[in-house]
């Protein structure tokens, strides 16, 4: 027990570039955080664990991870990175990888649900009942929370794999996503943007025609999003979305696709993370403190 007399909890915010950690007493008090690149398994592992085990006695880990993951705890695979193309990744163990290592109760989810449960309790969702959180970077991807609850079905998720009307101007390229070409995460990641104009789009000019097509494809999202769950708060992080200008386009395109069809359509709120870079690691504490035997 340490001196203001709450148990520590850890947290990993488990991306395809860095693992980023911290310890801390709650999700928004952090105490120390460090990251460690996202190489091979066994390397980023075992540096994750190394670093936890110099931060003293803590008593629950939460996981937020790039997917896919298995959350059914039923499963002898719950706890695992699955399918992933992200090479030497697929099938790794990663909740019983610092269960063995760390010897604490695991809280596991993925990223975005990590996020979004932050965000929905400490960030831009405080005073809501339903949010989303959609992250535009290496990826698309997405998580909901209703009432409290991160969604998960039959597996958890997978916004960035929806398939958008494309733009009159946008109709040559095929799409990067090797599942379907040109579904949102084909079209619109970061990746996506480099593939057909050989830049970011935050480096690309304002007036370029970039802009305004990945804003009409993020607002479809968000038209989906709100026209399936009528989700009232709709989060959008990511390195993309630090693209000047981006935020406001697909609150005025999404406005425009809702035109005057929804009843209270006025209430749905389309905003940055109100926790900026820190909702995946609040959201990771989150589902440590959610496991820990005090709870
Ligand atoms: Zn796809």
């Amino acid at each position: 027990m340490n001196s203001v007399g709450k148990p520590l909890l850890g947290g990993i915010e488990a991306g395809g570039t860095k693992f980023v950690l911290a310890v801390g007493h709650s999700p928004t008090e952090i105490i120390e955080r460090h990251e460690v690149p996202t190489h091979d398994p066994a390397t980023t592992l075992a540096q994750a664990s190394e670093w936890f085990e110099g931060q003293g006695s803590i008593h629950a880990l939460g996981i937020a991870s790039f997917g896919p993951v298995e959350l059914d705890r039923s499963s002898p695979l719950w706890g695992h990175i699955t399918n992933t193309p992200k090479p030497g990744w697929a099938n790794c163990n990663l909740a019983g990888y610092f269960a063995e290592r760390v010897g604490v109760p695991i809280g596991f989810d993925t990223d975005v649900n990590g996020a979004a449960l932050a965000e929905y309790k400490h960030g831009a969702g405080k005073t809501a009942r339903s949010l989303a959180y959609i992250t535009v970077g290496t990826g698309i991807g997405g998580g909901l929370v209703l009432d409290g609850k991160a969604v998960h079905g039959a597996a958890h998720p997978e916004m960035g794999h929806i398939f958008p009307r494309r733009h009159a101007d946008d109709r040559e390229f095929e799409g990067i996503c090797p599942h379907h070409g040109d579904c949102l995460e084909g079209l619109a990641s970061g990746p996506a943007i480099k593939a057909r104009w050989g830049a970011s789009l935050s480096e690309l000019p304002a007036d370029h025609i970039a802009h305004e097509i990945i804003a009409s494809y993020l607002a479809q999202l968000a038209h989906s999003l709100i026209a399936m769950t009528a989700v009232e708060i709709i989060v959008f992080g990511g390195g993309v979305m630090k693209t000047g200008g981006l935020l406001e386009s697909v609150n005025r395109r999404a406005s425009e696709l809702g035109a005057a069809y929804f009843p209270g359509g006025s209430k749905h709120k389309i905003v940055l993370p109100g926790l900026g870079q820190n909702a995946g690691l609040a959201g990771a504490l989150m589902l440590a403190n959610a496991v820990q035997p005090d709870h």
